[in-house]
C-alpha cells in the first residue's frame, strides 16, 4: 500500500463517465510537459475503468485510481469490477461512496464499508466520499448527517494510513457553488477532532474546484488536499491545480 503519510496535498481527478483514447493522449502530454510536481504532492487520475489499463503505463509522476469497485470479490456479478482486478491494473487508489453513486445507483454506507474493506485488504487506498445535501444543510443536519456517514462507511480495517476521506457538499458538485472557506475548515475540523479519533486522516474536499480556489482551499487549516470533477476533465486546468 502507498504510505500516504509522506504526502502533504492530495490532488485527484475524477474523470467520471468522460474519455476515449484521443482524449487520454492529449491528456497525458500536457501532464508530461508541463506538471511539475513536488514530492509531497500526490496526484491521481481516476478515469473510467475501461481505460485504467490504457493510463497505467503513461500514469507516472501522478498516480493511478479507479471510480469505484464491486463489494463482491468474485463470482456471477455482471458489469462489476474487483479490487483484485485494479490492484492487477496498477491502481493505488479507488474513490467509493461518491454521491453519484448513493443517489444514482442507490449505494448505502454499508457497502460503502463493504469495498473499503476490500479494497483495503488488497493494497488499494479507499477514497471515502460523504457529503450532505443542501435540504440537509439548510435543516441544520450537516453534522449529524457526515458522522452517521463517517461511522458506518469507514470499514474496521481503516487506520490513517489505509483510508482517505473525501468531504464532498452534494450541492457543492458540478455547480459552482462552495461552502465558504471557513465552513469547510470547520467541517474537516469536525470530522477530524469530533466524530472520533480522525485527527490524522486525510480529508480532502470536493465540490467547484477550479484552478482559482484551489490554492487557497488547500492551503486551509485541516484540508489535505482536493478532489476535483469537472475541471479536472480540462488538462491545463488539472495542471495548474496540481501546479498551485
Ligand atoms: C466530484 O464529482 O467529485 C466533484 C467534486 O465534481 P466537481 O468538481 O465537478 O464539482
Amino acid at each position: 500500500m502507498l504510505e500516504i503519510n509522506k504526502f502533504n496535498k492530495i490532488i485527484t481527478a475524477n474523470w467520471k463517465l468522460n474519455g476515449t483514447f484521443e482524449f487520454i493522449e492529449t491528456y497525458f502530454k500536457n501532464i508530461h510537459s508541463k506538471v511539475s510536481i513536488e514530492a509531497n504532492v500526490c496526484g491521481i487520475i481516476c478515469p473510467p475503468s475501461i481505460y485504467i489499463q490504457n493510463c497505467s503505463s503513461i500514469i507516472s509522476p501522478l498516480y493511478l485510481g479507479a471510480q469505484d469497485c464491486s463489494k463482491y470479490e468474485s463470482g456471477p456479478y455482471t458489469g462489476e469490477v474487483s479490487a483484485t482486478m485494479l490492484k492487477d491494473n496498477n491502481c493505488n487508489f479507488c474513490i467509493v461512496g461518491h454521491s453519484e453513486r448513493r443517489e444514482i445507483f442507490k449505494i448505502k454506507d454499508k457497502d460503502v464499508n463493504k469495498k473499503s474493506e476490500i479494497l483495503i485488504n488488497k493494497g488499494i487506498i479507499p477514497i471515502v466520499c460523504i457529503g450532505e445535501t443542501l435540504e440537509e444543510k439548510n435543516a441544520g443536519l450537516t453534522k449529524n448527517i457526515l458522522k452517521k456517514q463517517v461511522i458506518n462507511s469507514l470499514p474496521t480495517n481503516a487506520s490513517i494510513n489505509s483510508v482517505i476521506i473525501a468531504y464532498e457538499p452534494i450541492w457543492s458538485i458540478g455547480t459552482g457553488m462552495t461552502p465558504t472557506y471557513e465552513e469547510i475548515s470547520n467541517i474537516h475540523l469536525f470530522i477530524k477532532k469530533d466524530i472520533q479519533n480522525y485527527e490524522n486522516y486525510k480529508i480532502l474536499y470536493g465540490g467547484s474546484v477550479k484552478s482559482n480556489n484551489a490554492k487557497d482551499i488547500m492551503n486551509l487549516e485541516n484540508v489535505d488536499g482536493v478532489l476535483v470533477g469537472g475541471s479536472s476533465l480540462d488538462s491545463l486546468e488539472f495542471v495548474k491545480i496540481l501546479n498551485s
